[in-house]
Parts: C-alpha cells; structure tokens; sequence
C-alpha cells in the first residue's frame, strides 16, 4: 500500500518507518524543513529503541520517503493519509486542534480521487466531523467533488517501546461507519496480526473516546498510589509492601501503581485536561479527573518538599546531584517532566544542580530556560558520577537502568555526606541504612 503520513515526531516516525517494514511504501511530511533533512541525512529527531536502524534501512530501501509538504508529488501517490501532528493544550486545556486542522486542509487542497483520513494524533470526541468539514471546504473552493472518508485510528504507544508496540499491538481501534474503509484498514494492520486478530472496530466517536478513557484510565491508578504514599508517608507504612500486596491481585495488576514524583510526558497532563474540558463542555463536572489531576500537580512537588524540609528553604550553598531528566526511562521526551519542576524548586532557593540523564541532556539544553545554566546554577554532566562530587544529596527522578543498581560505595566517597532521595522508590531503605546512608523515598 501507499501511504502519507503527516506530522512526523515520535508517533509519525514510529508509525511510518513500522508500516514501511511491512513493505508499504510510506512518505513522511512534517512542516519542520530541518527535521525532514536530517531524517535524509540519517539524523532521528528523537530517541527512541529499535528506531534508527527501521528507519534507515527503509528510508535505503526506498520504501520510507520523507517530504516538507503535501505539495511533493511523492505524498499524493497513495489515497491514505495519517494525521499525526500535535495536539498540545490550549490555554483552556482543551485540545488545540490548530495543527490537525491545517494538516485537513493541506489534505483538501490536494487531493483528487478517493481518500482515506485517518485520525491518528489522539482529539476529542467529534474532531472526525471537523475535519471532514476542513477537507469538504477546501474541495468546495477547487470546485470539486472528491469522495473521501475520515477515519479515526487512535494511537496507544508508549514512547520508550515505541517501536514494539507498534508491531506487535495489544489492540488497534478503528473508528468508521463504512465497510471499504473498514477493509482497508483490516489489510494495512493484518501484518501486524499474524497470530491473532487484536482489531477493535467501532464507531468514530467510541474510538476518538477509547484513546481519553485509556490514559485517563492509566493516569487514575498512577494518581491513587500517589495518593496511599502520601497517607504511608505519615502513618510510618512503607508503600513498597503495599504496592506488592494489591498488586498481586489480579483485578488490580501491577502496572501503573508505582508511586513517584508525578506523571509526565506529552499525553497523560494533556490527555487528562482535554477530557475534564470535554466533560465542561457538557456541564458536567468530572470529580475523578479532577482528583488525579489535582494529586499529580501536587505529588510533583513532593520530592522537592522533602529536600527542603531536610536541608531549609535557603539552599544557597547546596549542590544536588540529579540523576535523570526525562520524563521516564527510554525517551528523551522532556515535556512536562517532573524533573523541571524539581530544578524549578531547587534553583528557584538558590541551590546548584548537577544533572545527568543518559539520552535526554540534548533535549534539556534546549528546551530548560536559557538562564538556568548561563548562571551557571544548572550543569549537565556526562557521566552520571560526576554529578555527585562534593554535592549534599544524590536525588533520583528517572529510573534509568544504570540508576537501578549504581556503586553505592563509590556514592558515599564522592557526596558531601551520605544523603539519597529516592523519587522512584528503586532502592532498598535497609540496604541503603545499613551501609550509613540516610535514604527518603516515597510513602517509605
Ligand atoms: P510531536 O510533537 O513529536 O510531532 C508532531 C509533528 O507534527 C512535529 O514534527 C510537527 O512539526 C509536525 N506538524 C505540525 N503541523 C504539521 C502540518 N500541518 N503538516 C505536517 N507536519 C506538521 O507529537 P507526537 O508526540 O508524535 O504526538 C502526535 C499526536 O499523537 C498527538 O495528538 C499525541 O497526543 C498523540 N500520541 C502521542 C503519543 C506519544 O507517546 N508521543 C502516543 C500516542 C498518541
């Protein structure tokens, strides 16, 4: 099959060199012009595992083309087109559809036989109408009559196993009231299924909803254990115990209840604020999601609270060292991490930070205000003991592997004075006790 895909950051890239290794032939567009001559040089805008060498050999291959607009004849050889630019919040929370919009109307203004839309950037329930009224406008200026259907194929990967996921998907959901794109949809995910079909289809409106009550979903249980560790914080429970204990149960399983410095990322915070809108919208007040909004804005300053309670509110001669950035381990995604508001915290009493994340420095040079390490209150370091020389505490934020089981003794030779703060609970309080280090982690 052809196909187009628009918006080429971490879902348009993983979705386009994916369909490209089953032997579609796929042409990339994003409006980023650098982005596009990079990915012809070889360069990836993003980490991600397992991507470079999908995208590569393809792009060798011919089968991954990249291109800066709708206009290079390469991306109008196919009649599938998959939206996947941003949808960031707007100042209201709701979606901003601004870039979806414009990629509906790119799609109007150029085609001229049957096409098929899919609606893969993830948009409130009724994004699908407008953005057949976007095309249907643009088709109605060139005076034509185009049949086209726009389909929603919401997107479920997780960044830091992108690329797994997207081969061997729990689920595809696909959204459509017709048969031939229900067809069609079938044949380009089949290869994705070999050994059982895993396809849910739906209306457009139930699969623009699935992708919100996903995430919201994920975003509740993270919130809740958020919650019971501030409750074991002061009842002397160690969360730790707890998470075991429920885990084990299987109708509340063990993923999503790790408790920690908040949820971040460019889905959950936004995903969970469009859907509170999306309830406003209906003058209906959403008393869950705004819980778990409302502890994550909250558990986000929990690590920061901890150090300061221990060292004073002026930390003016203080230095932490940070290990990790982003937002989890496995990307360099740094939109709302909860590290930015730990530094926010830290630099903002006056203390120095020396920070080390082992994929997402380059990310946090450029997007972290300028003026945090032109005043030299903020040092990124290469190596992640080299953080800690002289520093008063070791504060983790990302669970990177190589954070997971470090040289202790060599922490202890290089820090001012034994002190870890633990924001992931990834190591043992006793452990670390025994050995003379005064450990703080998460409702322990
Ligand atoms: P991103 O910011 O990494 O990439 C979006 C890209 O779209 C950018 O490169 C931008 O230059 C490009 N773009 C914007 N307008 C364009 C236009 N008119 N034509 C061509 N290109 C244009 O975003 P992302 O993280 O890939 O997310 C994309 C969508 O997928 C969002 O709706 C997001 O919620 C959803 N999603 C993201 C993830 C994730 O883990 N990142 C997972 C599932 C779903």
């Amino acid at each position: 099959m052809k196909l187009t895909v628009i918006g080429t950051g971490y879902v348009g890239l993983v979705t386009g060199a994916c369909f490209a290794e089953m032997g579609n032939t796929v042409t990339c567009v994003d409006v980023d012009v650098r982005k596009i001559e990079n990915l012809h040089k070889g360069i990836l805008p993003i980490y991600e595992p397992g991507l470079e060498p999908v995208v590569i050999n393809n792009y060798k291959q011919g089968r991954l083309r990249f291109a800066t607009s709708l206009d290079d004849p390469m991306s109008l050889e196919g009649n599938v087109f998959l939206i996947a630019v941003g949808t960031p919040p707007g100042e209201d929370g709701s979606a901003d559809l601004q870039y979806v919009l414009a990629a509906a109307r790119d799609i109007g203004r150029r085609i001229s036989g049957y096409s098929i839309v899919v609606d893969k950037s993830t948009v409130p329930v009724g994004t699908a109408d407008k953005v057949r009224a976007a095309i249907q406008d643009e088709l109605k200026k060139r005076s034509l009559q185009v049949p086209f259907d726009v389909v929603s194929n919401p997107e479920f990967l997780k960044e830091g196993a992108a690329v797994e996921d997207f081969m061997k998907p729990d689920r595809v959901v696909i959204g459509t009231d017709s048969d031939k794109v229900r067809a069609v949809m079938h044949d380009l995910y089949a290869p994705f299924m070999r050994n059982r079909e895993r396809i849910f289809f739906m209306g457009v409106k139930e699969a623009e909803m699935t992708k919100y009550a996903g995430n919201a979903m994920l975003a509740t249980k993270i919130s809740f254990m958020n919650e019971i560790s501030n409750l074991c914080d002061r009842m002397g429970v160690d969360v730790e115990s707890v998470r075991h204990g429920i885990g084990s149960d299987s109708r509340i399983g063990y993923s999503f209840i790790y408790p920690g410095a908040g949820y971040g990322g460019s889905c959950f915070p936004k995903d969970v604020k469009a859907l509170v809108r999306m309830a406003h919208e209906q003058n209906f007040d959403p008393l869950v999601l705004n819980a778990v909004e409302a502890r994550n804005e909250a558990q986000k300053y929990v690590l920061s609270g901890k150090i300061i309670k221990r060292f004073g509110t002026d930390l003016r001669n203080h230095v932490f060292g940070l290990w990790g950035l982003a937002f989890k381990p496995g990307t360099d995604d740094m939109r709302e991490a909860p590290s930015r508001v730990l530094l926010e915290e830290l630099l903002g009493a006056g203390a120095r930070v020396k920070a080390h994340d082992p994929v997402a420095m380059p990310a946090a040079q450029r997007e972290l205000p300028a003026e945090w390490f032109s005043s030299g209150r903020l040092e990124l370091v290469p190596q992640q003991y080299d953080t800690l020389s002289g520093a008063d505490a070791l504060i983790l934020v990302t669970e990177w592997k190589p954070f997971r089981h470090p040289d202790f003794d060599r922490i202890r030779k290089l820090l001012k004075q034994p002190v870890i703060f633990d924001g992931r609970n990834q190591y043992d309080p006793a452990t670390l006790r025994a050995a003379g280090f005064e450990y703080t982690g998460i409702g322990r």
